[in-house]
């Protein structure tokens, strides 16, 4: 379309993060403002684009989703390769999906280019009543890995554009 032809940068973006913390949700947010209740509305589908203006620049992000590979195996260099940004996801009613974002982040820096901007984001913000990873914990977390933190909603949209923006805005900054 017209806007390929006008977008100032294209950059590529991952997801990462535990399954069924909300990932493809996420991403199906961004690009389509689409939510499903049901689990992987679509399997096999690696990347979905998204259209941001910042200042008089058109920007166009390919975000990659990990498309139910974390559930298999070690998400490896490919994935990383060549990303400037990464929104890394929890579940903030899960204890677990908080607890291995350290094994994220290593694999973050293991694979990814160093001066990767990493948002941490922790979903599901309105099962606020089934939380079990207080505000106070990703905010620490955020502090100790300098990178920012947001708590977003898919299912209410809330805040998700937001996590991207900064995201965006940050990569813009540093490129
Ligand atoms: P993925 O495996 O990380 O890609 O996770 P999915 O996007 O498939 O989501 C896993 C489950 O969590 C699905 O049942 C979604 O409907 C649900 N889910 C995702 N985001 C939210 C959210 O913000 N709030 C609530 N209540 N449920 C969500």
């Amino acid at each position: 379309n017209s806007f390929d032809e006008e977008c100032d940068y294209l950059f590529k973006a991952v997801l990462i993060g535990d399954s069924a913390v909300g990932k493809s949700n996420i991403l199906s947010r961004l690009s389509k403002n689409e939510f499903h209740l049901d689990s992987k509305p679509t399997i096999g589908v690696e990347f979905a684009y998204k259209n941001i203006r910042v200042g008089d620049k058109l920007i166009k992000a390919q975000i990659w989703d990990t498309a139910g590979q974390e559930r298999f195996r070690a998400i490896t260099s490919s994935y990383y390769r060549g990303a400037l940004g990464a929104l890394l996801v929890y579940d903030i009613t899960r204890r677990a999906t908080f607890e291995n974002l350290k094994k994220w982040l290593y694999e973050v820096r293991e694979f990814g280019s160093s001066d990767m901007v990493i948002i941490l984001v922790g979903n599901k913000s309105d099962l606020s009543n089934s939380r079990e990873v207080n505000v106070e914990d990703g905010q620490s977390l955020a502090q100790l890995e300098e990178i920012a933190f947001m708590e977003i909603s898919a299912k209410e949209n809330l805040n998700v554009e937001e996590a991207f923006h900064q995201m965006v805005r940050r990569i813009h900054e540093i490129n």
